[in-house]
């Protein structure tokens, strides 16, 4: 089953633990929290889920410790009939968060990536057979940038399509490693950052959303990625293609999709179920245009975030073929 995955998602584990809180506590208060859960996350091991309950093979690489929550991530993996490729490190700890939601939804977050920013490349490289017959390789920038560039690497030597969402924007990201991509998948913060670091062009996240389609396709085209799609939260997402290269089916350079109506409780995680749906998509309707795989995408983010949690948030095809009927069949 592993060498033969249509998408290997190289990514991250995090163990997340929330607490759910009617304020969050001063600085030196305790507070008592009105709830709490405990669950698999990191932006990798999630769009693994993701694209994995979309109905598509999927393969994920990562790192843990040798340790309680190594154990722990090793049994989620078996648990969801996702098949794993662990680098089981001595030497640090596996990843764990703490996030504080308050009752207006808000959050605090203090994450140790630990064994993720030690994901060793020569691990990476030791997987290519199932690069062999892979279709499409997807990446985060929750481990260090010389793991990414190794599956990007594999990725462009084996012919797969490469789609990196890079988040969170890593200190050390250079323009190079986004044109090994054929597709990149930021939400408006990580956007403008890009735009800024890339380009030296500086623009305040908050205003993406009320500018013109035209002045998004600007911007996007400045990164030099052939397909730039930019979540933007409740508002659905924006495509930007190049218009000298393959659309992928797609006719109009550029577009907006609306958001789904959703009975939003919880949108951490949202993110990571429209890049891993999105990879599912484009691998699982390959002769579709783009735009369709997007608006899939843009279906399973939706009903991500009326469930809590992160990867056990993520819906399954059948859920979302019930939820929005033709619409999702088409695809
Ligand atoms: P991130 O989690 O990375 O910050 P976004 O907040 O941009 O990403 O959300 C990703 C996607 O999730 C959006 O493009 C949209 O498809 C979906 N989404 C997020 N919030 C909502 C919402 N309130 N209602 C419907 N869809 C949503």
């Amino acid at each position: 089953m592993t060498d033969t995955a249509d998408v290997i998602v190289v990514g991250s584990f995090v163990q997340d633990h929330a607490w759910l809180t009617d304020r969050f506590p001063e600085t030196g208060e305790t507070r008592r929290a009105l709830g709490f859960n405990t669950g698999p996350g990191g932006k990798g091991f999630n769009q693994a889920v993701a694209c994995l309950r979309q109905g598509v093979a999927t393969l994920f690489v990562g790192a843990i410790g040798d340790d309680h929550l190594g154990a722990i991530a090793q049994r989620f993996g078996e648990e969801e009939n996702l098949p794993c490729r662990w680098q089981i490190r001595s030497d640090v700890p596996t990843a764990a968060s703490s996030i504080v939601v308050d009752r207006t939804g808000s959050n605090l977050i203090v994450v140790n990536l630990a064994a993720n920013e030690h994901l060793d490349p020569g691990f990476v490289h030791a997987q290519a057979s199932a690069f062999e017959h892979a279709k499409l390789v997807l990446v985060q920038l929750e481990n260090n940038l010389d793991a990414v560039r190794a599956a990007l690497d594999l990725g462009t030597r084996h012919g797969l399509v490469r789609m990196l969402n890079p988040a969170p924007v890593h200190p050390d990201l250079q323009p190079s490693l986004l044109t090994q991509c054929d597709v990149i998948t930021p939400n408006e913060t990580e956007f403008a950052l890009l735009l800024e670091r890339v380009a030296g062009e500086r623009i305040a996240a908050a205003t993406l959303v009320d500018r013109t389609d035209v002045e998004l396709h600007r911007l996007a085209r400045r990164l030099g990625v052939t397909a730039v799609v930019i979540t933007l939260g409740a508002h659905g997402c924006f495509v930007s293609h190049d218009e000298r290269a393959d659309q992928r089916g797609d006719g109009p350079a550029f577009y907006r999709i609306a958001s789904e109506k959703a009975k939003a409780i919880d949108s951490t995680g949202a993110g990571d179920a429209f890049s891993g749906a999105l990879a599912a998509a484009m691998v699982r309707f390959p002769e579709r245009p783009f735009r369709e795989a997007a608006g899939h995408a843009n279906r399973v983010a939706a009903m991500s975030t009326e469930v809590v949690g992160t990867a056990p948030a993520m819906p399954w095809f059948e859920d979302v073929l019930a939820r929005f009927g033709d619409a999702a069949r088409r695809m």
